[in-house]
């Protein structure tokens, strides 16, 4: 069976030489060479965060690290802000967390509006916002600098922001912004495979969490924190990942950050002319739209499950049909990762052939 190129927006495409470095032999996540090795890419990851902070690596998905944000940071109430699957996911993580959340819910589709943020912060309930930068289910880009602005005004309002679909495809300045959690996962805008979530956390952050009771041991940021100062991770971490994570470093600084940001908007400003080409819409609103993925409105009622058969049949790739609620209503195109104009281009190519049935 040959191997079914993903264009679906996550997991993504792995390189192989990414996959060589996955496959390195094991060393002892206690031994210098793993301390060389964490030290190493240092660096790299705070120049990508824009942060002087430490980069921590959690050997978990993203959802790890979501949650442990939430059990440490709030103490009083968390502002959930809610614009599609994964935003809407965690009010329901905060509440399992025993907090107390609320939900700033806008319409699938819709971005976070800073007025509307700025009007829940204003009642003084909330010391936690939670936002998702990219909403991966909805093709949604919140207007992030404006958002950090809105909590900025609210000395004591700590934001954590989830990059886990935009991260390294456009520019995030964590310290410039006054994020307080910025995190990412491995399998969606970094092209490596599932497994590892990577962030890092404001001093404001790490003096909240010193206070927190229940922060547990797994994702306890202090924790993270007393052994980066080693060059080590709390718990055994998937060294596979962490080499993964150097060499797809080694490969963003030899193309340049900014160039791969121009790579990326380029790559998505093709798949958008062939939206358009084709008589279809945007799921988001104009000039909200992710750069690294396009929700597709299925405007034309065309059959995005047949369409997607005949893509994997004839051309060994997939696309991915809409997420939850919205399957078969939209449909999804990743340009994530290591993806060139031809790639995109051929994939474009085979959608304009799927779609003649
Ligand atoms: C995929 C995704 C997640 C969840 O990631 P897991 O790796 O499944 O934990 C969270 N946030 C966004 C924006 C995502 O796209």
């Amino acid at each position: 069976m040959p191997h079914t190129k993903l264009f679906i927006p996550g997991p993504i495409e792995v390189s192989q030489k990414t996959f060589a470095a996955f496959c390195k032999p094991m060393i002892g996540h206690r031994s210098n060479d793993f301390k060389k090795l964490y030290a190493s890419i240092q660096p790299q990851l705070q120049t990508l965060f824009g942060t002087k902070q430490p980069v921590f690596l959690s050997t978990s998905s993203a959802w790890g690290v979501m949650e442990g944000a939430i059990r440490n940071l709030v103490v009083k109430k968390v502002l959930n802000c809610m614009c599609g699957a994964f935003s809407d996911k965690w009010l329901d993580v905060s509440q399992r967390c025993g907090k107390q959340a609320e939900g700033l819910k806008v319409e699938w589709g819709q971005p976070i509006l800073p007025e509307a943020l700025d009007a829940k912060l204003a009642t003084g309930e909330f010391d936690t916002v939670t936002l998702i930068h990219n909403e991966t289910s909805t093709g949604v880009m919140s207007p992030l600098k404006e958002l950090c602005a809105v909590v900025k005004k609210y000395p004591d309002v700590l934001l954590i922001v989830d990059s886990v679909s935009s991260f390294s495809a456009v520019p995030i300045p964590m310290d410039e912004l006054g994020i307080d959690v910025l995190l990412t996962g491995s399998q969606k805008a970094l092209a490596m495979p599932p497994g590892l979530a990577i962030f890092a956390c404001s001093e404001r952050a790490f003096e909240r969490a010193a206070t927190m009771k229940d922060r547990g041991y797994y994702f306890d940021f202090i924790e993270f924190k007393k052994n980066q100062a080693d060059d080590m991770t709390p718990s055994t971490p998937s060294i596979a990942h962490i080499y993964a994570l150097q060499s797809k470093l080694e490969d963003i600084f030899a193309e340049g950050i900014e160039a791969r940001h121009a790579r990326h908007a380029k790559l998505n400003a093709l798949v958008a002319d062939w939206v358009v080409r084709n008589g279809f819409e945007f799921f988001a609103p104009e000039g909200y739209r992710s750069k690294s993925l396009t929700c597709v409105k299925n405007n034309k009622e065309i059959d995005v499950a047949a369409m997607n058969a005949r893509l994997k049949e004839r051309y060994h790739a997939v696309i991915d049909g809409g997420y939850g609620k919205l399957k078969g209503k939209t449909f999804r195109i990743s340009n994530m990762g290591d993806e060139t104009e031809q790639t995109i281009s051929e994939l474009l190519g085979w959608l304009d052939d799927c779609l003649k049935g």
